[in-house]
């Protein structure tokens, strides 16, 4: 197990195949810390032999795995979850540093839901239910199987890198398939920590790590023949390429891609809520997050004192280094991503009608700091109402009834998440039943429970992470007939 001497203690840059830790034998790609722009590590990618050699090693681990009883994998996640639990500062420390969120969300918020998702899988890998067995057919007895699908390859973004790496392989895990996983590029520190952990739980193979860029080492995953499944959260863009690659193998996927949250906001709405609740999961790790909430629609009424209360308590969050006391939101991944955001933020501002109530520029210094943004007067067809920004920019729309409402927020590509607020209850569950997203919550957002689906349609994809939804995209439904 290597270290690189020369950076931080924590980091380790040795890629996880068929249970021996290996140097990766392509291109080095450097890690940055995006609060100060230093490289916090050399991480060397895997070469295309290597990828071959993650998948013949977790093929061959497979037919022993799937072998093994829900029990006995249970008992296995449930010690990954112990051993996060007990690393978490560690895991913590690492999210922190690689990504730039603040060091006390990934402690308080991550962590504890990443040990809580091994350990709802392995529950839920020894409660699978389905269809009773029975002579549909007269002197035939039929029953339902739901089996695993083999190597499964796990491709994750930036975001939340442990958190997706435990989103995938929890569930592949539990349900009896072995796991070739892809961190992104720019954030494998956490997972090859995991597999620091993992290795001395699981058999060897089951678990593996390759670390590299889309085009060197996700594609050669994806059109692997052996492996049977591929699971992606991603970009929109990525989501089109992976199934393209994969339809080459006719392999099952799993996309779990970009949002653009609507948030209603009717006249009867609790303002401070509304307030208090945009503050926070519009600008949550820095608003990088599919679920965001970020597309306002606010009715006639209530729009200038939203505006007004929102822009006021937005320059309020404090942004800040990981560790810095009282941090709320940190940088962007990278410099690229935050002129990104500065692009989109500087062509609203063109845009004649709409307004910079809060935030509008980087900030200066090192590292990739965006100041949290508030953009009123915003209109369907404009750009920042439409596309991902991924940053922290919120948008403001007005709306004069609520059947509009419901249709503005619908039309969109996407189709992830949405939020509705009101003190109406009828109102609120009748806006939510026409919403089209994955998920609506009433008067919050973007809380996330691991026994409840999480993902989308149109445009957002259609796997589903966590819950048995999820146990059961990770296996295949088996028809078994025996003539009596
Ligand atoms: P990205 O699409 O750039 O990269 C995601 C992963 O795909 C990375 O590991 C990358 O290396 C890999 N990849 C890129 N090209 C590939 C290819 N041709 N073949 C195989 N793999 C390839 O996304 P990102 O920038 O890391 O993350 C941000 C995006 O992720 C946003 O659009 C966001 O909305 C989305 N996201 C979605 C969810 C969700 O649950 N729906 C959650 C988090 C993030």
């Amino acid at each position: 197990m290597g270290k690189t001497p020369d950076f931080h203690p924590l980091v380790q840059t040795d890629l996880f195949i068929d249970g021996q830790f290996m140097a990766g034998e392509g291109e080095t790609e450097r890690i940055l810390n995006p609060s100060t722009a230093e490289v916090l590590a050399l991480v060397p990618e895997a070469s295309f032999e290597q990828v071959q050699k993650a998948v013949l090693a977790a093929h061959r681990a497979f037919d022993t795995w799937a072998e093994t009883t829900p029990m006995e994998r249970s008992r296995l996640l449930l010690r990954i979850a112990d051993a996060i639990e007990s690393e978490a500062e560690t895991f913590a420390r690492l999210e922190a540093l690689n990504c730039g969120k603040p060091y006390l969300r990934a402690l308080e918020d991550e962590i504890p839901a990443i040990a809580d998702c091994f350990r709802y899988f392995a529950g839920a890998a020894r409660c699978m239910n389905g269809s009773v067995a029975g002579e549909y057919l007269a002197g035939h007895t039929s029953m339902i199987r739901r089996d695993p699908i083999g190597v499964v390859g796990s491709i994750a973004p930036w975001n939340y890198p442990l958190m997706m790496a435990a989103w995938k392989t929890a569930p592949a895990l539990a349900a009896g398939n072995t796991v070739v996983l892809k961190p992104s590029e720019q954030t494998p520190l956490t997972t090859l920590w995991l597999a620091r952990v993992v290795a001395d739980i699981l058999p060897k193979g089951v678990f593996n790590v390759v670390c590299g860029r889309g085009g060197t080492v996700g594609q050669p995953l994806v059109e692997h023949p052996l492996v049977r499944m591929v699971s992606l959260t991603g970009d929109v863009s990525t989501g089109r390429k992976v199934l393209q690659s994969a339809s080459g193998t006719l392999k099952r996927t799993h996309l779990e891609l970009g949002g653009k949250a609507p948030v209603l906001v009717f006249d009867d709405a609790d303002l401070e809520a509304v307030v208090e609740g945009v503050r926070t999961f519009g600008y949550y790790n820095a608003g990088q997050d599919c679920t965001a909430a970020c597309r306002l629609y606010a009715g006639a009424r209530i729009y200038d004192r939203l505006v007004a209360d929102l822009s006021s308590a937005v320059k309020s969050i404090r942004l800040g280094g990981q560790f810095q006391e009282g941090v709320e939101m940190g940088p962007l991944i990278t410099d690229r991503q935050r002129d990104r955001v500065a692009s989109f933020v500087e062509r609203a501002q063109m845009v004649g009608h709409m307004e910079i109530t809060a935030g509008g520029r980087l900030r200066s210094g090192p590292g990739f700091f965006y100041e949290p943004t508030v953009i009123a007067g915003a209109r369907q067809d404009d750009e920042i109402v439409r596309r991902e920004v991924f940053g922290p920019v919120v948008s403001i729309t007005r709306f004069n009834d609520p059947d509009e409402a419901v249709a503005l927020a619908n039309d969109s590509d996407y189709g992830l998440a949405s939020s509705v607020w009101t003190q109406d209850a009828a109102r609120a569950l009748r806006v939510s039943r026409k919403l089209q997203y994955g998920c609506t919550w009433i008067n919050t957002h973007f809380m996330l429970v691991n026994e409840m689906p999480h993902g989308g349609f149109k445009a957002s994809g259609y796997g589903k992470d966590m819950s048995m939804y999820a146990l059961e995209d990770y296996t295949v439904v088996r028809h078994v007939m025996a003539r009596l």
